[in-house]
């Protein structure tokens, strides 16, 4: 009926129009239906998939195994782009090439600038799970703060140790971060906060942390920048790293290394309340692990150097009871990596392999009246 109001010569070139229309969508059904049968047939029609995403018959992989190595091409390249960074960092520095592209390193979380997190788990596969391995975990922390830059060193250097010798981890399980905070490390100069200016050891969310972290901090003289805790405690992702890397594993035992402050500190059951009187078991065996690894050192300094509101001492140490060592080389002069090694890889060698037992879960509680 609209067409018939529509005068002859348009509805004319209207019904040629149509037609062609027609034609056109058909030819083009045809040419799809074509192509896809082509697709779906053909083994050659692959040809342009990259290698990487057909499996060895030459066939694309499922959309699953697709995603998983899409993850994985792309997670390689990521920390293959950190350790070339690294590599950079290590030249300037004047060390020799750094370890980094030789360790199977991992992560789960990056940093602020995108920089992958990297740690890795050293198990001890040679006897199966063994219940002692369940009572030795170590974590090692290195470069919290990467303008100390000898702890950097030695803790990659810690790692490269155990990669290449697994008798240095026989019957036990260590992990290690070696750079804990990438970005303040690949900064010019390196700084000790993170790409937020964030103090990472004063951002563990402790339960003191809203009470005291930022009011200390902002209330202070100075209102130093390098020890920003941040505006809210765990808001950067190198504390939330840190922080899952003690809740996924567990550790028996931290050690987190620092410079230049020369000494090795304990944050175990920090409440001083609770240390009057008698030691507990649990407290004269974290002692003795400062000890041996002071007297593994020529009898280095054991100081007491207190707890900061969202410092890791207090988050691991004092709250979740795993006797924590802050062990401050005396200096972050680059040119000291190899006298540090020399110092200190012996006496971590021998706490890797030091038992501290479960369960101190009544020292959870007794440490937890004492942080309201
Ligand atoms: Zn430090």
């Amino acid at each position: 009926m609209v067409i018939a109001h529509i005068p002859g010569k348009i509805k004319f070139k209207l019904i040629i129009l149509f037609i062609i229309l027609l034609v056109n969508s058909k030819s083009q059904a045809t040419y799809f239906s074509e192509e896809l049968e082509e697709v779906s047939f053909s083994p050659f029609a692959f040809n342009n998939i990259p290698t990487s995403l057909l499996n060895i018959s030459g066939l694309p992989l499922s959309s699953v195994q697709v995603l998983n190595e899409t993850y994985r091409i792309r997670t390689q390249k990521q920390i293959a782009d950190l350790c070339q960074r690294i590599d950079y960092t290590y030249k300037k520095l004047d060390w020799s090439k750094s370890p980094c592209f030789s360790l199977p390193l991992t992560f789960n979380y990056v940093s602020e600038n995108g920089k992958p997190l990297v740690y890795w788990e050293f198990i001890d596969n040679s006897t199966g799970y063994d219940e002692s391995q369940r009572h030795n975990v170590t974590l090692i922390l290195g470069g919290v703060h990467p303008d100390e830059l000898t702890p950097v060193h030695l803790a990659f250097q810690l790692a490269e140790a155990l990669h290449k010798n697994p008798n240095l981890y026989k019957n036990s399980r260590v992990i290690i971060a070696p750079l804990v905070n990438p970005d303040g490390f690949f900064s010019n100069p390196p700084k000790r906060t993170n790409a937020n200016g964030v103090d990472l050891n004063r951002n563990f969310p402790t339960a003191t942390w809203n009470k005291y972290a930022y009011q200390i901090w902002s209330s202070s003289k100075d209102r130093d920048k390098r020890k920003f805790p941040g505006y809210f405690p765990n808001s950067e992702q190198g504390t939330r790293f840190q922080a899952d890397l003690i809740t996924r594993f567990q550790p028996n035992k931290v050690i987190s290394i620092h410079a230049p402050l020369a000494f090795l500190d304990l944050d175990y059951e920090v409440p001083k309340l609770l240390t009057i009187g008698p030691q507990t078991e649990q407290q004269r065996k974290a002692r003795n692990l400062a000890e041996l690894l002071s007297r593994s050192a020529g009898n280095y300094k054991i100081k007491d150097f207190g707890i900061y509101p969202g410092s890791l001492g207090n988050y691991a140490g004092n709250e979740r009871v795993i006797p924590t060592i802050t062990l401050e080389l005396s200096s972050s002069n680059p040119k000291l990596v190899k006298k540090f090694w020399r110092d200190f890889s012996p006496g971590i060698f021998k706490a890797l392999k030091y038992e501290f037992k479960k369960p101190q879960f009544d020292d959870i509680q007794a440490s937890a009246l004492w942080n309201p």
